[in-house]
């Protein structure tokens, strides 16, 4: 089997919902798709992604360079693949190159799945049938008031769902409390509210505020504090009982490495979009079983549905309230959590149709962001 040809679809669209956190409000979704062309016939498909800033370069790194480089090579030979892009794309660091590689690694991975016959989730180990979920919710917009967030964890929980992730970093502490234990009081207290600060927090804060909440018996907090700072996690886990999540912010598995050696993270949350498709994140997930820890990876619903069910160390699939294919539009076939679990697709590759029709009516282009990009964060 041969890769004959690659072609991108991009779009840009709003969230299904409103997205505002602690440090950011999202203006538009970036998604980047697209299609191996092989010599059997199959076409495997695979896409990434970016908030607000930097779709057009993903689009164009894989048009004018990665295309190139894979087009000839036998899917079968994901690492090949792998080590071929990511070794000519070195000079550009990490980012945008790895975002760029993993819609091409995620398209083979689909190829490697319809040639075998087999759902990705058994190629990469078949740990098991289905998957329990949270559902995560990005609303900390100042309009937004705690009965309005109360409410519909009333209703996420009447959906089946047995664990919310919601949104702190409040300037007053006490309206993060209130947020907390007025959640708590709907879906319960034991580990079932999880936070995210998406970075807010100083390391001298966190260790002062993360004490406090401590408490309530969280099931975990974050990105309490700036990614970069190991050392500060490092500290705040000795300093706090409360587990820490981070790794939507790493972009390969020596970042993740890092943090698991100094001690610094209890749930992986590597992105499969960010760190360069299922060959990467599939070693990190083996990392961190070697360190004793679990994944929980960010995002991409529909994909990493099938990453938590291949690997031993699963923890939970998160499914972002206004973030998934279905709500945005882009999936010819639905694919959604049942009351509060997700299953797999049994479907030979990952599963996901796009909708191609509406992947062009919100195309991203050049000319469309240059004249309308103001910036989403806050
Ligand atoms: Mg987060």
């Amino acid at each position: 089997m041969k890769i004959e040809s690659v072609s991108t679809h991009a779009c840009r669209l709003p969230p299904a919902s409103p997205w505002e956190d602690a440090t950011n409000k999202v203006d538009g979704l970036e998604l980047i798709v697209v299609e191996l062309k092989t010599d059997t016939g199959l076409v495997g498909t695979g896409l990434s992604y970016t908030v607000d800033i930097g779709g057009t370069v993903i689009k164009a790194l894989i048009d004018d360079y990665l295309a190139a480089l894979v087009i000839g090579m036998n899917p079968l030979d994901y690492e090949r693949i792998w080590f071929k892009m990511s070794r000519q794309s070195r000079r550009l660091g990490l980012g945008v190159n790895s975002m760029a590689m993993a819609a091409i690694d995620i398209a083979v991975w689909d190829l490697i799945g319809k040639h075998s016959g087999q759902p990705l989730y058994q190629l990469l180990g078949g740990a098991r049938e289905t998957i329990p979920a949270y559902i995560s919710e990005i609303n900390l917009s100042a309009t937004d008031t705690v009965d309005d967030l109360v409410r519909r964890a009333a209703d996420y929980k009447a959906q089946g769902y047995r664990a919310v992730k919601i949104k702190i970093g409040k300037d007053d502490f006490g309206e993060d409390i209130e947020r907390i234990t007025r959640v708590q009081e709907v879906i319960g207290r034991d580990k079932r509210v999880l936070v995210d600060l998406n970075q807010k927090w100083t390391a001298s804060e966190a260790i002062q505020k993360g004490a406090r909440l401590d408490a309530l018996n969280l099931g975990w907090i974050e990105e309490p504090m700036l990614y970069q700072d190991i050392n500060g996690h490092a500290a705040l886990k000795r300093a706090i009982t409360t587990p820490i999540a981070l790794g939507e912010s790493l972009y390969s598995r020596e970042q993740v490495l890092a943090y698991l050696q100094a001690d610094a993270v209890d749930f992986v949350q590597a992105d499969v979009a960010f760190v360069g498709g299922v060959t990467e994140w599939l070693k990190i997930a083996h990392l961190a079983q070697a360190f004793g820890r679990l994944v929980a990876p960010h995002f991409m619903m529909e994909l990493s549905l099938h990453l938590l069910c291949g690997v031993q160390n699963s923890f939970m699939l998160e499914n972002v309230v206004g973030g998934s294919l279905t709500e945005l539009g882009l999936l010819a076939e639905p694919i959604t959590v049942e009351n509060g679990v997700g299953q797999p697709s049994q479907t030979p590759g990952h599963g996901m149709v796009f909708d191609w029709s509406a992947i062009a009516r919100h195309a991203l282009t050049s000319e469309g962001v240059r004249n309308r990009f103001s910036g989403g964060s806050k």
